[in-house]
């Protein structure tokens, strides 16, 4: 049987939530029981988005493998249950690494290198190597814009695949955006016609139009789109704007998205089994409670820089049928000008649970530090994640233990007491990326810990992607002084989990756990800090209302 595809472009503009579009039909596929796979093509000549900047691209997701990927692979995650690795995610760079790599062993053989057929040759191997992992469908999306020069490879590539596979195996889903124009208050549908024609003009004939818009499509704009775009009418997609982006394979699914494209790749499966997906949607839109978390970190400005932090912190909420309330605080903006000084202190008050995320360089630490001295001493719920484990280990040191210059050595090379450093390279490892730290590890936990008691479990695997470690050498120190290392690698190399004993909640992880977090399957670190942080909320409100019986069953549960 011949490997089936569905391949995912856009149009018109950038930005309309190609990723999500792909992983709300691999989630709608995989519940008609399809064995779903997804992979993305970036057209930037980066080799890895590893080295970018959270501004520039948003965060980097980290897979099982260790390989520094595109957000959109975080979707398609949390949407299904494909098996992402390296093969998942390619860019041009990496294409062109491969064939310049072969090019100078002496593979060609003489021959002239060329965009085709060797460039779409090395795309359509790529696509070839993820669906025969035993996928019934695999669902390619190509970044970027109908239209840009830095696509074209990717899409004859695809143009390609057709020929080769035929239509019954290949389906062309095309993004675009219908814009309401509000002085003439009508949808337009003339971005969208262009957009199809431009793809047109390179050999590819869109067969389902996503179409994004404000508004729901009526019956004479589809037909007008269908009839201008070539499309069947059923084929062309009303996809507005929901408020939860959970929502989208429900959209979709009544929109009759999955049986269209099953239709087109002639393959039969069963009715979509959507009752878990719809309970969540439904406990996303009715909520109990609220739940405020400030987030404290430096790409604050900019949130696709922590997506799968803020997807993780929602699932947790959500199974809680809680509304989380984020806030996202600038860290720069805490810093004090002397350790006793703590006019800060305003600016973190009012939440219910404090969270540093990851992050690189020295910009403000000290602001965390602040953050996470008050979340510890006033019983704050608090969770470290990788820079904010090491964080709240240097903040432990300095405030408990009175290491007054204790640091990392990333932050402050000369200081005397680096809690946190470069264990790797010590150790002289070396490996791709540096002595970065990459992917899935295991972590051993200890008994009766806040931990092992969340995850259910005392072995984890979770995903890394860091270069500097906790310093074993200030262990008895700091847990001398109350600190507890919950978790280590097997060999307790690296030291994992650190947790304050007696704080409602109070834990830092070396690892990405939010990389894990599912919306059907919440990471219980995720979900455990939000259940102390509502809490918090409660007893809050206990006390400022002066509800005693509250308050009593708040600190008795
Ligand atoms: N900058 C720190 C390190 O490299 C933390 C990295 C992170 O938070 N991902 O170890």
């Amino acid at each position: 049987m011949s490997a089936k595809y569905v391949f995912v472009t856009g149009g018109v503009v950038s930005s309309l939530g190609k990723g999500l579009a792909a992983a709300s039909i691999g989630c709608l596929l995989e519940s008609r029981g399809l064995r779903v796979n997804l992979m993305k093509f970036d057209p930037y000549l980066n080799v890895d988005p590893g080295t970018m900047s959270p501004f520039q691209h948003g965060e980097v997701f980290v897979t099982d493998d260790g390989a520094e990927t595109d957000l959109d692979l975080g979707h398609y995650e949390r949407f299904t249950h494909a098996p992402l690795s390296r093969d998942n995610n390619h860019t041009t760079g990496r294409i062109y690494e491969q064939i310049i790599l072969k090019e100078r062993r002496g593979d060609y053989l003489g021959k002239t290198v060329q965009v085709i057929p060797h460039v779409t040759n090395e795309i359509k191997n790529a696509m070839r190597k993820v669906s025969s992992n035993g996928a019934d469908v695999t669902i390619v999306e190509i970044g970027g814009t109908v239209g840009d020069i830095e696509s074209l490879p990717f899409l004859e590539a695809i143009r390609q695949m057709r020929q080769e596979l035929g239509r019954e195996n290949t389906v062309f889903v095309h993004l675009t955006l219908v814009p309401w124009i509000a002085a003439a208050q009508e949808l337009k549908t003339k971005p969208t016609q262009h957009s199809v024609k431009e793809l047109l003009s390179i050999g590819i004939q869109a067969d389902v139009l996503l179409c994004r818009s404000e508004r729901p499509l009526s019956r004479e704009i589809k037909q007008k789109i269908a009839a201008f775009c070539n499309v069947e009418e059923r084929a062309v997609i009303g996809a507005r704007t929901v408020p939860s982006i959970y929502e989208v394979p429900l959209c979709f699914a009544a929109e009759g998205v999955d049986a269209l494209i099953l239709k087109y790749l002639h393959k039969e499966a069963p009715e979509a089994n959507l009752t878990e997906w719809k309970a969540l949607v439904d406990r996303c839109y009715h909520p109990r409670d609220d739940v405020s978390i400030a987030i404290v970190g430096k790409y604050v400005e900019y949130e696709d820089s922590y997506k799968s932090l803020k997807e993780a912190l929602t699932h947790g909420a959500v199974s809680q049928n809680l509304k989380l309330n984020v806030t996202w605080i600038e860290a720069e903006g805490l810093e004090s000008k002397t350790p006793e000084d703590r006019s800060y202190e305003p600016q973190l008050e009012g939440f219910d649970g404090i969270l540093v995320p990851g992050g690189f360089g020295k910009r403000g630490i000290e602001g965390m530090l602040n953050a996470i001295r008050y979340a510890r001493e006033k019983q704050v719920p608090y969770f470290g994640i990788c820079l904010g484990m090491q964080t709240a280990c240097i903040e432990f040191a300095r405030n408990v233990c009175g290491l007054k210059d204790a640091n990392s050595s990333e932050f402050d090379p000369a200081s005397q007491h680096r809690i946190i450093y470069k264990l790797r390279e010590l150790l002289g490892v070396e490996e791709m990326g540096g002595t970065m730290r990459l992917g899935a590890w295991t972590c051993i936990l200890q008994e009766g810990s806040l931990a092992a008691s969340a995850y259910g479990a005392t072995e984890i695997s979770e995903r890394h992607r860091h270069r500097y470690e906790f310093n074993r050498e200030y262990e008895a120190l700091l847990t001398g002084a109350g600190l507890r290392i919950s978790g280590a690698t097997p060999d307790a190399t690296y030291v994992e989990i650190v947790e304050l004993p007696g704080h409602p909640y109070f834990l830092g992880c070396q690892f990405h756990p939010e990389f894990k977090s599912k919306p059907l399957e919440p990471h219980p670190l995720f979900r455990e800090f939000i259940i102390a942080s509502y809490k918090n909320h409660k007893g809050r409100l206990a006390v400022e209302t002066n509800d005693a019986s509250t308050l009593t069953n708040v600190l008795s549960s």
